[in-house]
């Protein structure tokens, strides 16, 4: 049974009774810690690599004293709008017969609330219907039909988004289907990759504010009604605004079962630098492959990549294999960096 606050000061109540005086007074003990007086974070937009674009618009907005959850959403609406980006929104790439279908989640470190969309179909940005999940309902997560019909009351406007390109890349990879074909093969032969991307964006303020998002229109090809890492806190992205923020982008089921955002949170509460907390989250993720993913030398067959900010605005990216790559935007501008891997490839 989980101990009911009321529970807790009752039982710290005994213990202080029976001569054991507790360190802290319980309210201190549930506050979070208030940053240092004068305490001054550099502010930073980090992201998958799609977002290079969005990044300086985060960071302008940020800087500008706007909202860190707002500055991110305007960031990765760019890609979630852009029927090239066929990882998210628009254009995004459709399930096995052809629909669209997207995941979505934020955070809002100040307030501490989360909102969720997942396997919503019709509407472009996700990310805004995850952020008015948080804003309007007393919920966290959304899927499906229920989704698009709160998306649909709250004033969003229903749109197809298979676009023609996708619509054709659906249609080569649907007659490459065969008899032999298994639900588990990854076909390395198809040219149209099998995951596609997704875009993460994490930011901090100058106060140390955080917060973070993560919008996709998952894996490629996936079985109708398949919900990824994205819509999931504390897998596809966290925020936890004492600490920093943390996503993802890559095979989101690997994310899933390690809850690895939230882990990259802990990690880096424990006094681990971005890269070194992120290289340990990676180190989780191969440890928990099961070893039909595995290759001949024990290592994953698929990719990860996690992106992180600290509460003082330190920044990471990294990835299972060699040659990854992603964006920030700080003082110095906006820019593609590489990542740091667990592999070379
Ligand atoms: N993480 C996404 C998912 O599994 C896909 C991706 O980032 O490629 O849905």
């Amino acid at each position: 049974m989980p101990l009911s606050r009321r529970d807790f000061l009752e039982r710290s109540a005994a213990v202080a009774a029976a001569g054991f005086v507790p360190r802290l007074p319980s309210s201190e003990l549930f506050a979070d810690p208030a940053p240092a007086p004068g305490f001054r974070a550099r502010p930073c937009v980090v992201s998958s690599s799609n977002g290079i674009r969005g990044v300086k618009v985060a960071y302008d907005k940020i800087v500008a004293g706007e909202d860190p959850l707002d500055a991110v959403i305007a960031g990765v609406n760019i890609q979630e709008l852009d029927p090239n980006d066929q990882s998210v929104g628009l254009g995004g790439l459709p399930n096995e017969e052809g629909v669209v279908q997207l995941d979505a989640s934020c955070m809002h470190g100040p307030t501490r609330r989360a909102g969720s969309v997942a396997c919503i179909e019709n509407i472009a940005t996700p990310s805004l219907v995850a952020k008015a999940v948080m804003d309007y309902t007393d919920h966290v997560m959304l899927v499906g039909d229920g989704a698009r019909r709160f998306a649909r009351a709250m004033g969003f406007k229903e749109q197809e988004l298979l676009t023609e390109k996708t619509r054709q890349d659906w249609m080569r990879w649907k007659s490459r289907l065969n008899a032999n074909d298994a639900w588990l093969d990854h076909d390395d032969d198809l040219k149209i990759k099998f995951t596609t991307g997704t875009i993460n964006m994490n930011a901090v303020t100058v106060t140390g504010d955080l917060a973070s998002v993560t919008t996709t229109s998952g894996m490629a090809w996936k079985v109708p009604g398949r919900i990824g890492d994205s819509p999931i806190i504390g897998a596809g992205q966290y925020c936890d605004n004492t600490v920093g923020a943390a996503g993802s982008t890559g095979r989101g089921e690997a994310n899933i079962k390690t809850c690895a955002s939230f882990l990259a949170v802990e990690f880096m509460r424990q006094g681990l630098a971005p890269e070194a907390a992120l290289i340990k989250t990676l180190e989780r993720v191969v440890a928990m492959t099961e070893a039909r993913l595995l290759g001949p030398n024990g290592r994953p067959k698929f990719d990860l990549e996690f992106y992180a900010v600290t509460k003082d605005g330190r920044y990471a990216g990294a990835t299972l294999y060699s040659g990854g790559r992603f964006a920030v935007c700080d003082a110095a501008g906006a820019r593609i960096e590489e990542a740091v891997y667990l592999y070379r490839r």
